[in-house]
């Protein structure tokens, strides 16, 4: 089986005191076994939601229809407590900021040894041994490291920290939700090497939730687009570069700032969509140059338009022929 993750028309609402927020409006993606997959868009648009549900992290306040199969079971109908042995065993996350993960309180020593023996079953002393190994692997000094409180690191050590606890457990899926967003770009591109190069060692698959296709173009394999609570396109990397379909995608392409070029920013028109009340069809007909009637009507639906690369847009799926 080459699907280790495959969500199906996954739908969230919020309800909040503004009303419903409909954040995730039936998001479709896999993610196969061994590859790293970019999750890109603007901030809100439900990457961090979408990693949430895959973990059943999500608040009380939610709620969630549709379809998370991992490895062919799905995880909306797993108990409390399945979910518990699944998260950190099967499906690691790190996020942004490893001190929101961190205890300030404890040396790292405490705390990784305490996931490590909760999660491997581990005795202390062997528990020890596994976390300096771990800590070698993502290129730390592990004796001192252990011995050190969180606030005596760097953050890029701190994030080095999270990864090896991520992969204590030897998962299958790693979620990393902009996990380099809070470095500066030496430590960032160190971190995603090593992400890489762990990736490559241990076989596990990438989830990798970003904002910046600088960060894609360097590691993802293939990258899904997203634009207010919808997958807008699906496809590999490099494709995604040379060939973009999406109107959003293109004008997501047209604000990065080619180095070699220094093309000035185009930003795209508009601002993101209340999530409250979303435009109807496609959400992104407000800002789109292409719009049109159906547009307003319907939504697109995510269709294969060339092999493997797949789009949610009218301007593919042949009902504009008029
Ligand atoms: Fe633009 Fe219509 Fe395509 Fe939406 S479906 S991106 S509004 S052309
Ligand atoms: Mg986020």
């Amino acid at each position: 089986m080459k699907e280790l993750l495959q969500i199906k028309d996954l739908y969230v609402n919020f309800r909040t005191l503004w009303g419903i927020a409909k954040v995730l409006n039936g998001v479709n993606l896999t993610i196969h076994k061994g590859e790293v997959f970019g999750l890109v868009g603007e901030t809100g648009c439900g990457k961090s939601v979408t990693a949430l549900s895959i973990l059943r992290l999500l608040p009380s306040n939610a709620e969630v229809s549709g379809k998370i199969l991992f490895k062919g079971e799905n995880l909306l109908e797993k108990s409390e407590e399945e979910m518990r042995k699944i998260r950190g065993k099967e499906i690691s996350i790190i996020f942004q900021d490893p001190m929101t993960s961190l205890n300030p309180l404890f040396k790292i020593k405490d705390q990784m040894i305490d996931v490590i023996m909760l999660h491997e079953g581990l005795e202390k002393e062997r528990a020890i041994e596994h976390a300096k190994k771990l800590l070698k692997a993502v290129g730390l000094p592990a004796d001192r490291v252990l011995n050190s409180y969180p606030h005596e690191l760097s953050g890029g050590m701190r994030q080095r920290v999270m990864i090896a606890m991520a992969l204590s457990s030897n998962p299958s899926l790693l979620i990393a939700d902009e996990p380099t967003t809070a470095l500066d770009v030496t430590i960032q591109k160190q971190i995603l090497e090593l992400i890489l190069d762990l990736k490559n060692q241990y076989n596990f698959s990438v989830l990798l939730i970003t904002h910046d296709l600088g960060v894609v173009a360097e590691v993802c394999d293939r990258v899904g687009v997203m634009y207010a609570g919808n997958i807008v396109e699906i496809t590999e990397t490099e494709e995604l570069f040379e060939n973009p379909l999406h109107p959003y995608t293109k004008g997501l392409l047209s604000v990065v700032p080619d180095p070699r070029q220094k093309k000035p920013l185009k930003p795209l028109r508009g601002s993101v969509p209340s999530l409250i009340n979303p435009p109807s069809g496609c959400r992104f007909h407000p800002r789109c140059d292409h719009m049109k009637d159906i547009c307003k009507k319907a939504k697109p639906e995510l269709i294969e338009y060339s092999s493997g690369h797949f789009v949610a847009c009218h301007l593919y799926g042949g009902d504009l022929d008029d």
